[in-house]
């Protein structure tokens, strides 16, 4: 069973609705770190937490344009882009491998506690020695009878310090079929959490290093097969991109009304800025960045809801949305002079916020390796 298009519609208008709510106080909280279990909690009251997903484990059953399309209307209207990258990661970290490689009992133990965001989840890929190279991990996991027992650290792990469970990627063979992800309940024996990690931007979203001293879980907690970790972090991955940078192409549609209602507003020299054209030509190509962001996360977003093979669509979706919200943040900073480099008017925040979108998921250069082998150059192979 899958929304009615009345609820569909309906999503997207109640998270505007919402916008005032869930921004309230966003600039305190990213000052002391904060983050904001009641704005969490009202976000799974309204079903945000289970968009995606079957509706019998208690999602919304929508598909992944209908997704991205409410998760825009988030990013535009809740200004506290911490707590929606949280919210981002929790579909894709947790939801999006679970439903799909989960075995039934563990989809029923777990899916409707993530889907209603009681049970906070997030992943861990990057170590120190391993990012861009997730090959490269150390963090292992070795059969033990009916379970399996997991060995390593993890850094920079998004929603780790409130995480309830974390998909945990690590080494149980080598080459192509080298990595197997598990489902780790934080409240197994041997689970450490580093101390909260300070950020530039996304304060409000908690992040830390998470450390894994023979930790055991049931041979049921693997995500698919062993060995086929590669496959579920390729299936995540494209959905996190498209998850995440839906919310940032909603943030650069709500920085680009407020861009233009400055330059309207302000007066210098008896005239708006905007009646200069290095001010409005800048502001022309805010748009055009916004657009072509735009376009390609729709049809990106559509390509894969058909189940076509959108390798270098995502890659490309990616990378024109992340470097277009990096220089519409900069471009605001700019347009709003000193306004916009003080704290007070959020405009800086969303700079800071937004400079992360071409690091993680898979950093800009990643990204263009990945065209250049997709077009067929003779690249060196590099990893996500
Ligand atoms: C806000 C934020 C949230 C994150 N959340 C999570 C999370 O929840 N879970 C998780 O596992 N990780 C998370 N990460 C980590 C993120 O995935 C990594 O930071 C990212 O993959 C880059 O890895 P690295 O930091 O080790 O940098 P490196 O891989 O060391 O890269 C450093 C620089 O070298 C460049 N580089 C590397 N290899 C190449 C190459 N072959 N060609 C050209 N340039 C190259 C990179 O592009 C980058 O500019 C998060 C990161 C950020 C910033």
């Amino acid at each position: 069973m899958t929304a009615t298009t009345h609820e569909r519609t309906a999503f997207a208008d109640l998270i505007a609705q919402l916008g005032a709510e869930l921004s309230d106080g966003h600039l305190d909280d990213d000052r002391d770190h904060r983050f904001r279990a009641d704005k969490w909690r009202r976000l799974g009251e309204v079903g945000l937490f289970g968009l995606p997903f079957p509706t019998e484990y208690g999602g919304a059953g929508l598909d992944i344009a209908e997704t991205v399309s409410v998760l825009r209307s988030l990013g535009e209207h809740c200004l506290d882009a911490g707590l929606v990258f949280s919210a981002t990661t929790q579909l894709a970290s947790t939801g999006t491998p679970l439903a799909r490689f989960g075995s039934a009992e563990l989809k029923e133990r777990y899916l409707p506690g993530v889907c209603a965001g009681e049970l906070i989840g997030a992943h861990a890929i990057t170590e120190s020695g391993g990012g861009s190279d997730a090959l490269a991990m150390r963090t292992t996991a070795r059969r033990d009878g009916d379970d399996y027992v997991l060995s390593g650290a993890k850094a920079y792990v998004s929603n780790g310090p409130i995480a309830d469970v974390i998909v945990v990627y690590a080494k149980t063979g080598s080459g192509a079929t080298a990595l197997s992800p598990f489902l780790v309940p934080t409240d197994a024996a041997g689970v450490v959490r580093g101390a909260p990690i300070s950020k530039m931007g996304l304060r409000t979203s908690p992040m830390c290093e998470l450390f894994l001293d023979d930790v055991r879980v049931p041979a049921g907690h693997l995500l698919g097969y062993e060995g086929g970790g590669l496959l579920v972090l390729d299936y995540v991955m494209k959905r996190e991109i498209l998850y995440s940078f839906a919310a940032t192409v909603g943030q650069m549609a709500g920085r680009l009304e407020r861009v233009i209602g400055h330059a309207n507003s302000r007066e210098q020299f008896g005239a708006p800025i905007a009646a200069n054209q290095a001010v409005s030509h800048r502001i022309a190509d805010l748009k055009i960045g916004y657009e072509t962001s735009r376009m390609w996360l729709e049809h990106t977003a559509a390509a894969l809801t058909g189940h076509q093979d959108v390798a270098l669509d995502i890659a490309i979706t990616k990378l024109v949305a992340s470097e277009a919200a990096v220089a519409s943040a900069s471009a605001a900073v700019q347009l709003f002079g000193g306004a916009g480099y003080m704290s007070e008017y959020g405009v800086e925040k969303e700079l800071r916020d937004n400079v992360a979108a071409t690091i993680y998921s898979g950093s800009s250069e990643i990204q263009r390796d990945r065209l250049a082998a997709l077009l067929g150059l003779r690249t060196r192979k590099t990893g996500r």
